[in-house]
């Protein structure tokens, strides 16, 4: 169909077309048509009943982006039809999240709730039309008529009620008359359909929990679908671009806005496939199990898959756009790598964060030949990766803390860190050699002795004197104790999705959170733990300052290793 399009309007560019997505192709297709009167008008409908994650996103960077790409304009609309579920706390957190990602919908901040007359009064025509009746029928019983695929429904008995009666009933639905679940307005279209949704969906229910914006006003809320094409209708929405799963919804959709649409105007409903990753569960009913049971910290946990646990854990939304771009648009679900969400992390992380030094689990090294009462600074790039970064001073003493793992008594051939008799660097100062470990009476060592060379700083003669290894290290007498936390994935199933015997709270990972006490940092980090702020730290991975942390106690989240150990695991099974 679009190649026709192209064939008939030779003046498109080509070229221009044929780099866009599939979804922005029939959007730039129907501006070429001048459809809507060449109006592009898109939307983002969360509903407010849980925090956004990293599948939103997607649809994010689309409904946003291709309205920012054509010069149309996005709409934020809260489809907020079930009092039960939401909440105002997700409202704002929706709100928060949308631009972190960097995308604004200005003044065009709607709801669904807005529309519930106009809705109503739609309900209230098709009754008259013999389009809608009410059935006295309990949902279970709804159900076990709906029919299968290839085997039609049956009637309902109270499919043939009189307008009079329908209208009657429905409003003492909504005044209240009526408990819940005792009757629901349904759509009179075909109980035989090969849609299953047009087997006389249900437009309305009975709910009495008070709503977030309209209080006790109603008792009876629309359905999704009697609610979405006709919001979007109402809004002006062109494009309603939504996931895959609602691809037998579109006939539904376009049934009722039949009802309200005419030929200079109708919204189009076009589906892309979600987001789905490995090692993660994105439903949200599991995301509020695993915060309501306590699995987890909270919606903003650093190992959750909603944006604003993405934020905390030291993610950028530059990395999170990248990453979308990356997987791309397409019409056939599939299950992405998390390895290529890392990915992005990690190269936009190099490009931004500050190098600085700390020690994950030290051990303290004295150098036995340096002057015990002597500091010197050594200076430290902030970013290799960048021209302007510049650098920050160091201290630099007698004893330094090292990784215990750096120094090994007798270690295999191909050691190239500290051991005995061994020379190693000293990032950015000297090269020091052991002569000793000290141990306690179990055997642990508690102390290694070195010498150093002073010849060998940066811009002395021996500054060149090559040797194998280059280890990171903090000056004890200058660090400072902090707090890490180290997130690995939170499930360890590659798609607990998939699991369905199995409940997904038996895939999670146990090892998804190691907290470590008395790590040191150099002071340059603790200057700079302000939130937000991004540090490699060096040969170990990125960290970020958590909303814990405070300048008594300062706490950092391991946003990602500097190296993907899971693929090193994956490939070696
Ligand atoms: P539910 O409707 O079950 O509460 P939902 O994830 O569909 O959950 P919504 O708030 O309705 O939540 O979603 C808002 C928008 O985000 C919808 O247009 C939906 O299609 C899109 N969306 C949700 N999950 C994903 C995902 N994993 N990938 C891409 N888009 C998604
Ligand atoms: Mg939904």
């Amino acid at each position: 169909m679009a190649d026709n399009t192209e064939a008939k309007n030779p003046e498109n560019d080509n070229t221009e077309r044929k780099g866009l997505n599939f979804v922005e192709q029939a959007v730039y297709d129907d501006l070429q048509a001048g459809k809507n009167g060449g109006r592009l008008n898109t939307r983002f409908p969360p509903e407010p009943n849980g925090y956004l994650h990293i599948g939103h996103a997607k649809a994010i960077c689309m409904d946003f982006g291709v309205a920012e790409k054509f010069g149309g304009t996005c709409n934020l609309r809260f489809d907020d039809t079930n009092p039960v579920k939401e909440d105002v706390e997700y409202v704002d957190a929706i709100r928060d999240d949308i631009h972190w990602l960097g995308f604004d919908w200005g003044d065009r901040e709607y709801y669904a709730s807005d529309y519930f007359p106009k809705l109503y009064d739609l309900a209230i025509r098709l009754i008259k039309e013999g389009k809608a009746y009410v059935d006295d029928q309990t949902s279970e019983e709804i159900a076990a008529q709906k029919g299968t695929p290839t085997t039609p429904g049956t009637e309902s008995p109270y499919r043939n009620r009189s307008v009079e009666e329908n209208l009657d009933l429905f409003e003492r639905m909504n005044a209240g008359e009526f408990d819940e679940g005792s009757r629901v307005l349904r759509a009179k279209i075909d109980m035989s359909s090969d849609n299953m949704h047009f087997r006389d969906p249900i437009m309305y229910r009975i709910i009495k929990t008070p709503h977030h914006r309209t209080g006790t006003k109603w008792k009876v809320y629309p359905m999704y679908d009697f609610a979405h094409g006709q919001s979007d209708y109402f809004e002006g929405v062109t494009h309603s671009i939504c996931t895959l799963e609602f691809v037998p919804h579109r006939p539904l959709y376009d049934y009722f806005v039949d009802e309200l649409a005419d030929e200079t105007y109708r919204p189009r409903q076009i589906e892309f496939n979600r987001l789905n990753l490995t090692y993660t569960v994105m439903s949200k009913r599991k995301l509020l199990a695993l915060v309501k049971e306590g699995l987890v910290a909270g919606w903003d946990d650093p190992r959750m898959p909603t944006v604003c646990g993405l934020r905390r854990r030291g993610y950028t939304p530059a990395a999170v756009r990248k990453f979308i771009d990356t997987i791309g648009y397409t019409k056939y679900e599939a299950l992405n790598s998390v390895s290529l969400l890392e990915h992005a992390v990690r190269d936009d992380l190099n490009r931004i964060a500050t190098r600085a030094m700390a020690v994950l689990n030290p051990v303290k090294v004295v150098i036995t030949n340096y002057p015990e009462d002597k500091v010197e600074t050594v200076s430290m790039d902030n970013n290799p990766e960048q021209e302007n970064a510049g650098t920050h001073r160091m201290p630099f003493s007698r004893e330094i803390y090292i990784e215990r793992e750096d120094f090994m008594e007798n270690p295999p051939k191909k050691f190239f860190r500290l051991a005995p008799g061994n020379e190693v660097r000293l990032k950015g100062a000297y090269i020091i050699k052991c002569t000793e470990a000290i141990k306690d009476a179990d055997g642990n060592i508690t102390e290694i002795h070195c010498t150093y060379d002073p010849d060998t700083h940066s811009g002395a003669p021996g500054a060149a004197r090559k040797v194998k290894g280059t280890l990171h290290w903090v000056s004890a007498a200058h660090a400072v104790d902090a707090e890490v936390r180290l997130y690995d994935r939170l499930f360890n199933v590659e798609n607990p999705a998939a699991e369905t015997e199995r409940d997904f709270r038996e895939m999670l990972n146990p090892d998804s959170l190691k907290v470590l006490q008395g790590v040191k940092v150099e002071p340059f980090i603790a200057e700079n733990a302000k939130p937000g702020t991004k540090f490699q730290f060096q040969r170990i991975g990125y960290f970020t300052p958590d909303l814990d942390s405070t300048p008594e106690h300062l706490v950092f989240n391991r946003t990602i290793a500097l190296k993907d150990t899971w693929e090193k695991v994956q490939n070696k099974g």
